[in-house]
């Protein structure tokens, strides 16, 4: 099942590129060759709690730059990384990069407490064979951050055998590793496996954010949502928060921590300790 953001990314890719041109072998050669590089670049977006207007965790997103400097998104290059099978090479490098930025910023900033790190965890990294020989690498090599990383995931690698999926979720847990799933309620598989999987969190996608108060049945999907986790003991992000009127409605359902351009955009990790909202 392809999210909606991916299907964005694919018109988008498919207006950009035919396979066979030469723009879509050199962007591609490109993007080899920047992985290869290291040339993989996290933006950090924050997570707030609403509450308190502290910044408990920051998402990192990953951007590369193309020969002019110019930032490419992800909806350009992780359907060239996807198809041509670059996913564990590209991740490794995202979250090495990832881990010893915020690793710096955590020693120099020392925040209290230490907010979280999400990553994001694509399916063609858990089925590979080194994912946790990776994993066990970067927690030595980052031990600072170790006891504050989390983990998303998107609701397309349950569908099918859910029992199967049980072992990595739990070798990741025994990590200390929080567990998301990411854009909860686009991903079309049997609710089944919140209540058999070990999971910390849900986010709940932007599209029914985005649709408060216009639309009457995102309003009741949304309080659904956060009821069931909040029966689940699942903790609730609210993605692609960006007004004040979502705001106040999420606030009103008990959802607390939301994630969106409204508390901050992507951008380098903040100077200030006390990791305040402005
Ligand atoms: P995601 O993991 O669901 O990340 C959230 C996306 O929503 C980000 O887009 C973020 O910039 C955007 N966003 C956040 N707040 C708002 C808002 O208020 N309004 C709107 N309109 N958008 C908002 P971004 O950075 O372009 O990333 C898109 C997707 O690319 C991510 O969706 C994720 O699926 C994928 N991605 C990004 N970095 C990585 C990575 O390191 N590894 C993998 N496997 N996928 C990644
Ligand atoms: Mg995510
Ligand atoms: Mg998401
Ligand atoms: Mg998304």
């Amino acid at each position: 099942q392809v999210k909606s953001q991916d299907a964005v990314a694919m018109s988008f890719y498919q207006e950009s590129f035919d396979h066979n041109t030469l723009n879509y072998l050199s962007f591609r050669t490109y993007i080899k060759q920047s992985i290869e590089a290291g040339e993989v670049y996290p933006l950090f977006q924050p997570q707030v709690d609403v509450r308190t207007q502290q910044i408990v965790g920051f998402e990192a997103l990953a951007r590369m730059k193309d020969e002019t400097g110019n930032w490419i998104s992800p909806a350009q290059f992780i359907p060239v990384i996807e198809e041509n099978g670059w996913m564990v090479d590209f991740s490794n490098v995202m979250y090495q990069n990832a881990m010893s930025e915020f690793q710096r910023w955590v020693l120099e900033q020392k925040p209290a407490p230490l907010p979280s790190l999400s990553l994001n965890l694509s399916i063609m990294q858990i089925n590979h064979m080194d994912f946790l020989k990776n994993l066990d690498r970067l927690l030595t090599q980052f031990k600072a951050i170790s006891s504050c990383l989390e983990l998303e995931i998107t609701e397309g690698i349950f569908i099918g055998n859910i029992e199967s999926k049980l072992p990595i979720l739990e070798a990741i847990k025994a990590r200390g590793i929080q567990i998301a799933i990411d854009d909860f309620g686009t991903g079309y598989s049997s609710l089944s496996y919140l209540k058999k999987l070990p999971l910390d969190r849900l986010k709940i996608d932007q599209s029914f954010v985005r649709d408060i108060d216009v639309d009457l049945n995102d309003n009741a999907i949304i309080e659904t949502i956060i009821a069931m986790a909040s029966k689940l003991q699942l903790e609730v992000v609210s993605e692609g928060v960006e007004t004040e009127q979502q705001l106040t409605f999420l606030q009103a359902q008990d959802c607390h921590i939301i994630q969106g351009y409204l508390t901050g955009r992507p951008g380098p990790l903040p100077h200030s300790k006390h990791s305040k909202v402005a």
